[in-house]
């Protein structure tokens, strides 16, 4: 049998014939990925097979497999590019050698890739090239690899084989797959391809989220969380780790700090595809960690994180932390994802700011003598607007919940137990505007130091006990 391939590190001749002994799941993945789900391939080779099919058209036709199989998508680019190139493009072609190395006797295809070195997880791929070995010969067809009146090996299940190495899987060798070491009568992805890139790039978190709420979050990493390993499949990485969701629609500047009498604190800022973007800058012989970063709009994972063995003496790595997190931004914000009192789904959005520049700017965490002014904005459901109903504005401080009733005023919800305080009935908009207060400076009442917790809701007249709202407070944190 001939041996489909060889699967290439970077430039140099490293030839890495990955089988684990022990695997985890059936098919085989080393924990490298594309950041995202996607990558251009560019495919322009010349010839066709003697079934009189293009190598382009079989070629193009194993990347759509693998489209529509799985989440990953290659985009075609129908331009031939050098696959020896180091040029951050993914190119295929024929070659006599791959990239001036002999293909050797048995080995049909090379794939050749590149990575970027992650900060969490293992490396990510940078640039798959493939180079097919011109001097086999190659036909085009379904069914078993040897059949009578046809010449040649299936080139249609080779290409197949190496775009599943670009995605980022390796050899199977204990079930039936394309992804076999060996090329064979299967021409066409098995379940077991199929969900080793599912594995990769399914965009499934396995661990559980937490909307972020800024302000000081208090939990604990240990043994019950979920572990880097368990977030990035085929990282090694056991160190436990919590996650925490948010979403920007301004540009922000975040201010964090992770702080813990027991562990190595690790913080770390993550885009949606789990990529890290930025990590704690420790401060020398301490276990505790800060970080600041600019982030433009799009949606983030705040993580806290340790170790998996010790690496300082002085720190630990599991036990209770502390998160305070503050940020500046050039508008209001979403205010985390929308939910209902009952629980059922609803299409609305919540955002909501502070600022104590009129507009300037927004923020969580202000001086006594600020002015601030609190307002929020809910985008309704498309199916409550129109309806008679109400709004609702609670504060949240230190564990008593106020509501905000029509005349401007908090009221404690443990006075009146079991009724929904409105802020004011009226019939939905598309977009309903609240504002809480204005020009409020805290030091005029007293105040020197204080966390809030606003929420924003609404309900609909036709059912009083249901009120829609958001996941994450709007947080106001004073201190001088
Ligand atoms: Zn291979």
């Amino acid at each position: 049998m001939f041996h489909i391939c060889k699967i290439v590190i970077g430039i140099s001749v490293q030839v890495v014939l990955l089988l684990s002994v022990a695997p985890v799941s059936a098919f085989e993945i080393d924990g490298s990925r594309w950041p995202t789900a996607e990558t251009e391939f560019y495919v322009h080779m010349n010839g066709l097979a003697a079934s009189g099919i293009s190598w382009n058209t079989a070629f193009i036709a194993a990347m759509n497999d693998w489209n529509e199989a799985t989440s990953f998508n290659f985009i075609l680019r129908e331009e031939n590019r050098d696959p020896c190139a180091n040029d951050g493009l993914n190119g295929v072609d024929f070659s006599d050698d791959f990239c001036g190395t002999s293909f050797g006797n048995s080995t049909l295809a090379v794939t050749v890739r590149r990575f970027d070195s992650a900060v969490l997880g293992e490396p990510t791929i940078s640039q798959a090239d493939i180079v097919i070995n011109q001097t086999k010969q190659f036909n085009v067809y379904d069914g078993n690899l040897i059949q009578f009146g046809i010449q040649g090996l299936d080139f249609r299940r080779v290409a197949l084989h190496e775009l599943g190495h670009a995605i980022g899987l390796d050899h199977e060798t204990n079930t039936n797959a394309i992804m076999a070491p060996n090329i064979g009568n299967l021409d066409r992805l098995q379940a077991d391809d199929i969900a080793g890139a599912e594995k990769l790039y399914d965009g499934a978190i396995n661990c559980v989220v937490q909307e972020l709420g800024f302000g000081i979050i208090s939990n604990a990493l240990d043994a019950f969380d979920c572990t880097v390993s368990d977030l990035l499949p085929g990282s090694s990485d056991t160190s436990p780790i919590d996650l925490y969701r948010f979403e920007l629609t301004n540009a922000a500047i975040l201010n964090l700090s992770m702080s813990s009498a027991t562990l190595d604190s690790v913080l770390l800022l993550a885009d949606s595809n789990l990529q890290v973007i930025g990590f704690d800058n420790k401060s020398s012989n301490s276990c505790d960690s800060s970080l600041t970063q600019f982030l433009p709009p799009g949606s983030y994972f705040l993580m806290a994180n340790t170790f998996d063995v010790p690496v300082k003496t002085e720190c630990g790595i599991s036990g209770e932390y502390q998160i305070n997190a503050s940020f500046n931004s050039d508008g209001q914000n979403p205010l985390g994802s929308a939910t209902s009192l009952s629980g059922a789904a609803i299409n609305a959005s919540f955002s909501g700011g502070i600022t104590a520049n009129n507009g300037g700017s927004f923020g969580n965490k202000f001086n006594p003598n600020a002015s601030l002014d609190i307002s929020a904005q809910i985008t309704i459901d498309p199916l409550h607007q129109g309806q008679a109903g109400f709004l609702v504005v609670a504060a949240a401080v230190d564990g008593q919940i106020l509501l905000l009733n029509e005349q401007g005023q908090f009221v404690d919800l443990a006075a009146n137990p079991g009724v929904i305080t409105r802020a004011v009935n009226k019939t939905l908009s598309a977009v309903e505007s609240i504002t809480v207060v204005e020009n409020l400076v805290p030091a005029s009442l007293g105040i020197s130091e204080m966390v809030v917790g606003f929420y924003f809701g609404y309900g609909l007249a036709s059912n009083p006990d249901e009120l829609y709202f958001h996941q994450a407070p709007l947080n106001l944190t004073v201190a001088p």
